[in-house]
């Protein structure tokens, strides 16, 4: 069989994966990107979990829900009345793939702009940097690369307990593809992807009871922000059960019964459909073939080192397939970490500063550490925090909930962490990681002009309340 030969051969054109192609090919190489996503009309689609079932889709099917949440409880605060409020799952269900295929679609177009052999199919990563490559109709191809990159994603973790079954024990992709809204949902695990579908068919109707493992919530976020949001949480409806061990499900007549073990003993919930939100695990499966020297941990990650490098001949890894966050815009810069150092050019990627969204409502939104952390770490420091009740442009909203918290060092000022909990908190975030990535002062902030009436504005109190100096609202 004669071999193909390319620069770069990325493996997975997901959000890791695609960005590398491009940029590798940007930089003036040849450059050949495999991926094998399908969807469930057995076609395929370039954009790996993120835009065919995670970010994008629950993005789309979030915004509906919320329009329609704030239709059916805040639009009569706005002296808007809306008589027979109504609801089209169906419609909605349709938009959301529209806007799923436009952006998978793009990528195939941005690939042909940029010169990116796309290439449809299966990779498998072969000795001496050769990938063999099957396309959908069974026949194989050798390729051979200078460069391979491996950015083959994660797949979602089963309970042993409650095995996906497609129709009432679904992972998070299925959970984006009801129907109709289920009555009765049983979320399991209340971290990023349950709380947001969990919130999706809550506003949409649903009764919703999550089961989280764990006695604290949201153990990652700052707990005063973790707090607020559990209160608002259970004010939509949420039933959050916190310590709740999930050991059985059975499917009868009424549903599925749902055991569970908490602090009083063994529980049991009813539900119609269940959503299993546990974690991700990552994905390697038929990649790696003999004698690459590619190593995977204990938990299936590919081992790399902070530049991707995979440590076999010139292989690298990105994305939710290596350490760190599983989240698309660090797998992006990854990827495109990669393409830069492949060309030899300098690049880097600060995993210290990796910032972290939940899209609820309110939305949640941190970069850097948590008060917990810093305290936990010995260092002096001060926090400032600007509630969304103070902010003009919230109550214009009418989104006042939340508030934004600046953690600074008392020695030299520098920011340690910023969080954020209220409206566009996704948005507001980021200007706290430019900041930090300039290492910016808490005085630098204070000194930065927000427009007037904007959220931001949030943000700037908060960093002037860290030195009892804000301006709308009381210093304590
Ligand atoms: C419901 C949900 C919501 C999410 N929301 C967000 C969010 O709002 N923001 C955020 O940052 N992250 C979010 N995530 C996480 C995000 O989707 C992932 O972090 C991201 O997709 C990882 O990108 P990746 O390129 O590493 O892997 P993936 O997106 O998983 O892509 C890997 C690709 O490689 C392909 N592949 C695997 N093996 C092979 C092989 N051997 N040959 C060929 N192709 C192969 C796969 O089919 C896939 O297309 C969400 C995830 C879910 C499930």
């Amino acid at each position: 069989m004669t071999e193909t030969t390319f620069d770069v051969i990325v493996i997975g054109a997901g959000p890791a994966g695609y960005p590398c192609a491009i940029r590798a090919a940007q930089n003036g190489l040849k450059v050949a990107c495999i991926d094998g996503w399908k969807n469930r009309d057995g076609k395929y689609a370039f954009g790996g979990t993120c835009l065919n079932a995670g970010c994008i889709p629950s993005k789309a099917l979030l915004e509906s829900s919320e329009l329609y949440h704030r239709a059916h409880a805040e639009f009569a605060a706005h002296g808007i009345q809306v008589g027979g409020l109504g609801l089209d799952v169906a419609t909605m269900q349709k938009r959301k793939a529209g806007i799923v295929k436009a952006s998978t679609q793009g990528i195939a177009g941005l690939f042909k702009a940029a010169g990116v052999t796309a290439l449809q199919g299966h990779g498998r990563l072969l000795a001496g940097n050769r990938v063999e490559y099957t396309a959908g109709d069974g026949s194989t191809r050798a390729l051979v690369a200078k460069h391979v990159v491996l950015a083959t994603g994660s797949a979602p973790m089963e309970l042993k307990s409650m095995p996906f079954d497609g129709q009432t024990i679904v992972d998070s992709w299925g959970a984006l593809e009801f129907e109709a809204v289920p009555k009765r949902l049983g979320v399991i695990g209340a971290g990023v992807i349950g709380l947001e579908l969990g919130s999706v068919w809550r506003r949409l109707g649903a009764e919703v009871v999550v089961l989280e493992a764990l006695e604290q919530f949201l153990p990652m976020a700052d707990q005063a922000v973790a707090k607020e949001a559990l209160k608002h949480f259970r004010k939509l409806g949420l039933d959050i059960r916190l310590g709740a061990k999930v050991s059985a499900a059975k499917a009868g007549k009424d549903g599925v019964a749902v055991a569970y073990t908490d602090a009083k003993g063994e529980q049991a919930v009813t539900v119609d459909k269940v959503v299993v939100a546990i974690g991700r695990r990552p994905w390697t499966k038929d990649l790696l073939g003999e004698g690459t020297g590619v190593e995977v941990d204990p938990r299936g990650f590919i081992q790399v080192d902070h530049e991707c490098r995979t440590g076999a001949g010139n292989v690298w890894a990105v994305g939710d397939v290596v350490r760190g966050p599983m989240l698309a815009h660090k797998g992006k810069e990854e990827g495109v970490m990669v393409a830069d150092l492949i060309a030899g050019q300098f690049s880097e990627v600060n995993l210290k500063l990796v910032p972290s969204v939940i899209y609820t409502a309110p939305e949640i939104a941190w970069v850097g550490q948590t008060e917990e952390q810093v305290k936990a770490s010995g260092r002096a420091y001060k926090v400032g925090s600007f509630p969304f009740m103070a902010s003009g442009r919230a109550r214009a909203m009418e989104a006042p909930a939340g508030f934004a918290k600046l953690i600074a060092a008392q020695d030299d000022d520098e920011i340690l962490g910023v969080h954020v909990i209220g409206p566009m908190a996704g948005e507001l975030i980021a200007e706290a990681v430019l900041a930090m990535e300039y290492s910016a002062s808490t005085e630098d902030l204070q000194r930065t002009i927000h427009a007037h009436p904007t959220l931001s504005e949030g943000l700037h109190e908060a960093a002037l309340a860290a030195d009892k100096r804000a301006i709308d609202m009381p210093n304590r």
